[in-house]
């Protein structure tokens, strides 16, 4: 860690129970108890595998990365109103809540990043509080974070969505569930739930919790930023390229987190394959100076 700031005494926050939001709790242990499952023999099949591994790119990569994180909350290029909303609706079948909700967050966590303020910062309040503990908390800055996305609240799609959030992912379950059950019977149902629902859930939630919590721990800097944000590899491959963190907090509205060669971060050449057949434009670069030397 290389930020002054982590020095510096702090009044960490901790779990309270009385104000745990406890619908998110269950939630995030339920999918954690269902993921268990998926090394069982009964519940195991490759084509579940498959179908997680494709769901953890559709919603973790097109879904959080791409849409939530580069396009909503940064403007980092523009696409079809159209294919905004898919993307929306994969981002909603990751469960990290909705767009106005996620989007709001997040630009709080740039506006404070590592000072009072930020909703998940390992310097503040510790490496677990900042991976997964404040978002099982309720939120006083609830209003807040939605002030802080009324782009999106002005947009009659996207306030429906962040409403209904938690629809898809019951509907894209029973499918599994029904198109399983019919392949093959009940048990093919079941394993296509644990590994196309649990076990790509917590996977995708991990790898978004990593960029809060490691990727303002551990890992180097190509720019002197005011925060603790890193660069590291491991986080980047888990999350489709946002691990090139302190990359995209020195340049926010960069299209590309990974800017340096051997930086790979897909979720930049998805764009890239977009803007190929019309569906992005106006992708948003560094200036060349701007790059890290
Ligand atoms: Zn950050
Ligand atoms: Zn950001």
């Amino acid at each position: 860690m290389t930020s002054s700031k982590a020095d510096r005494p702090v009044q960490r926050r901790g779990i309270h129970l009385s104000q745990l939001d406890w619908p998110v709790v269950i939630g995030i242990v339920a999918l954690h108890v269902g993921a268990v499952f998926a090394v069982f023999p009964a519940m195991f099949s490759w084509s579940g595998v498959l179908i997680a591994l494709f769901l953890c790119w559709v919603t973790g990569g097109w879904g959080i990365t791409l849409c939530y994180h580069r396009l909503l909350t940064h403007r980092s290029f523009k696409t079809p109103k159209w294919f905004e909303y898919f993307l929306t609706t994969c981002a909603c079948l990751a469960w990290q809540g909705g767009p106005v909700n996620w989007v709001g967050t997040h630009r709080i966590h740039h506006k404070h990043s590592d000072e009072e303020g930020d909703p998940h910062s390992p310097v503040q309040d510790g490496f677990a509080w900042a991976h997964v503990f404040w978002c099982m908390h309720k939120h006083t800055d609830g209003i807040r974070a939605a002030d802080a996305a009324k782009d999106l609240q002005r947009d009659f799609g996207q306030r429906w969505l962040n409403k209904l959030f938690i629809v898809p992912q019951f509907v894209l379950a029973a499918l599994l569930f029904g198109i399983g059950y019919a392949v093959e019977g009940p048990m093919l149902g079941l394993s296509w739930i644990v590994w196309g629902v649990c076990l790509r859930t917590i996977l995708v939630y991990h790898g978004t919790w990593f960029v809060n919590s490691a990727s303002h721990t551990w890992g180097y800097r190509n720019f002197e930023t005011k925060d603790a944000s890193t660069n590291l590899w491991w986080v980047a491959l888990l999350s489709f390229g946002e691990g090139w963190h302190n990359n995209h907090h020195a340049h926010q509205r960069s299209a590309a987190h990974g800017l340096r060669w051997y930086e790979f971060d897909l979720t930049y050449w998805t764009i890239r394959a977009l803007a190929l057949v019309g569906l992005a434009r106006d992708i948003v670069m560094p200036e060349p100076d701007q790059m890290p030397r």
